[in-house]
């Protein structure tokens, strides 16, 4: 266990309720980050805008950014530290950490299929 995690687990609360917490990158780093990703999720691969589907209905995809390392375990905000994700993907993900983020990409494709979210409308 690192130190930053064993400080996590035993002040994490304190920590995450602290101000100095960021929950985007820079401007520029986030526009360098988003022109890298081809303006698509890291997760699921769909472009920020188009439309997911879940019983048929439509959501439209929003920018979040992830902290890729969770924030409770890193406490880096730094900008590497930053992915452009949907808010779906997000939401599945929420605090899990992954090895890498096409790790994190598998497990949470297979989730939100099993939620039930299809890429297309389906016709009841
Ligand atoms: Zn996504």
């Amino acid at each position: 266990m690192t130190d930053a995690s064993w400080h996590a687990e035993v002040y994490g609360k304190w920590l995450g309720s602290g101000t100095r917490r960021r929950k985007t990158p820079g401007a520029r780093h986030g526009r360098l980050i988003l022109e890298e990703q081809q303006h698509r999720c890291a997760y699921c691969g769909i472009e920020f805008g188009d439309y997911t589907f879940r019983r048929g209905r439509p959501i439209q995809l929003r920018i979040t950014w992830d902290h890729v390392i969770p924030y409770v375990y890193s406490e880096d905000s730094s900008d590497s530290n930053f992915v452009a994700a949907c808010q779906v993907c997000n939401a599945i993900k929420n605090a899990r950490m992954f090895e890498s983020v096409n790790d994190a990409a598998a497990v949470i494709q297979r989730e939100r299929w099993s939620r039930g979210y299809r890429d297309w409308q389906e016709t009841a």
